[in-house]
């Protein structure tokens, strides 16, 4: 079949080129394993060359000019995806394997945060501070310069747009290196942003792999801020590279989330957000609930419920948008089956799934997959597996259910399902958790801060708080003659 792609080159200066050495890269569809395109591979000189324009248009044209025009485009640039949606919702759908409506779900979202910032670029200003009547003091919030931003392939376009949009409306330029597994929405934003006549170089988009071009990005002199999005191993090594030069950094990573269950919770919603919360994008969220933490006079009840829920949903091409499309890769499927394959080792008990469907023949479909008789201390109940794979644990007393849930490296988000109000405020507090939801899992907005608690992460994104990421304060004292 011909995929309908139109830009698989990178994208410096406003203009479409091939990386320097004119060698390309295959990008697959998971959900038959055929190659959708090849796009063109970036590499250290074309990080360098793409620095290069977006530091020229910081000084040039997009730190220099109203904000309000910057608000301008950031608007013209969400109404720009809402009229593709569709388009960009199927380029998504063959390149990461998601069921459509989802993909179409994350494309508004897309256009969401670039409108939310849109409205704050004539709103950032500093403050006038009392250091005694002899002085006049003021603050001037600044952009930092040329920002960059190192996207996963769970979520492309909406990862771009997380903090591409707040780092543009400050007045930051950006280059942006996608996944190389999903590189196709970062691009077509590329033709948006080249047809609403941004100034060039505000917008740099390098395809490549992690270890060439998005070490050669995290390692640029010329970068002054890096967001980061992806697993922690490899978010240890941009920190590393930002600590060299003492780069700004956003780190957004891994997580292996908690979901509270209590005997009062209303046991039917419970089960399909707990269901929502591992399932959805095939587990492959980085807040995915992963971990089960069930009160253990409701486990069997609750648990025979789950089995049912799950039995009834379909799994398919993401075109065909069933309930769950494939895992992205063969190499993905491939880690994934290798902690089923350790869970069982390690003596729990596989309740369902733990295999390819067997109706699926290609594509890099899974079976969501529960595991019971699970105990803290296994490599399940520990690592992220990122993917439909379910792991439960039991409690009888409310202290040893924050206990199992903390008992992690990770601290991004805790689900809480209860009735009681008090239990729900009282566990907010003692969750190590950047984001606590109680009695919907993904509850949330663009406008609510994101981001995790131990090695989930460094800093928020969403909401007022990301302009913080992408700004400096100048204090500014005057002395005043008397
Ligand atoms: P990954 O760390 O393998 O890759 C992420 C990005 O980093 C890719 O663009 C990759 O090419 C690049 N990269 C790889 N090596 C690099 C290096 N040496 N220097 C610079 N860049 C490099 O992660 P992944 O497998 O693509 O994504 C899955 C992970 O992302 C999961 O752990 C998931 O939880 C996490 N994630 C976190 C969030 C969040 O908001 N906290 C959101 C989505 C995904």
């Amino acid at each position: 079949m011909t995929y309908p792609v139109a830009h698989t080159q990178l994208l410096i200066d406003n203009e479409w080129c091939d990386g320097q050495r004119g060698d390309r890269l295959p990008t697959v569809d998971p959900s038959t394993e055929a190659v959708i395109c090849e796009v063109a591979q970036g590499r250290a000189e074309d990080i360098d060359a793409a620095v290069t324009a977006a530091q020229q248009a910081f000084t040039q044209t997009w730190s220099v000019v109203e904000p309000r025009e910057r608000s301008q485009w950031l608007y013209q640039l969400a109404q720009a995806i809402r009229v593709q949606v569709d388009s960009l919702a199927t380029l998504e759908t063959y390149d990461t394997g998601k069921p459509l409506s989802h993909a179409r779900g994350e494309v508004l979202g897309a256009a969401r945060y670039f409108e939310y910032y849109a409205g704050l670029a004539d709103k950032i200003h500093g403050e006038t501070i009392p250091i005694g009547n002899d002085y006049i003091d003021l603050t001037w919030v600044e952009p930092l310069g040329v920002t960059a931003h190192i996207v996963p392939w769970n979520a492309p376009l909406s990862m771009v747009a997380r903090s591409l949009a707040p780092a543009l409306a400050t007045g930051n330029t950006a280059v942006v290196k996608p996944a190389e597994q999903t590189p196709l929405t970062a691009l077509a934003l590329g033709e948006l942003v080249r047809s609403l006549d941004f100034p060039a170089g505000v917008y740099n988009v390098v395809n490549g792999f992690g270890h060439e071009a998005g070490a050669a990005l995290s390692q640029h002199p010329g970068i002054h801020s890096l967001t980061f999005t992806g697993s922690v191993t490899t978010g240890r090594r941009v920190m590393q590279a930002a600590a060299a030069q003492i780069k700004s950094i956003v780190l957004e990573l891994g997580g292996k989330s908690p979901q509270l269950v209590f005997p009062d919770a209303d046991l039917d919603q419970a089960v399909a957000e707990v269901a929502k919360g591992i399932y959805s994008n095939t587990g492959q969220y980085c807040d995915a609930g992963s971990r089960l933490v069930i009160h253990e006079s409701i486990k069997a009840p609750f648990l025979e419920k789950l089995l049912a829920h799950t039995q009834t949903l379909t799994l398919g091409k993401g075109i065909d948008d069933l309930d769950m499309g494939p895992l992205v890769s063969a190499e993905h499927w491939e880690r994934v089956m290798g902690y089923i394959e350790k869970g069982q080792y390690e003596g729990a008990t596989l309740l369902c799934g733990g295999d390819r469907p067997p109706h699926l023949e290609r594509g890099y479909f899974l079976q969501p997959t529960i595991f019971d008789q699970v105990t803290p201390d296994m490599v399940i109940a520990q690592e992220e597996i990122f993917g439909p794979v379910l792991v439960v644990l039991t409690f009888q007393e409310e202290a040893e259910a924050v206990a199992i849930a903390n008992n992690s490296v990770y601290g991004l988000g805790a689900g809480i399902f209860t009735r009681d109000i008090d239990r729900a405020l009282r566990l907010t507090k003692q969750l190590q958790a950047g984001y606590v939801m109680v009695n919907e899992y993904f509850a949330g907005d663009i406008g609510a801060p994101f981001g995790g608690y131990k090695q989930s992460g460094i800093g928020r994104e969403r909401g007022l708080v990301a302009l913080q990421n992408y700004t400096q304060i100048k204090n500014v004292t005057l002395r005043i003659r008397q």
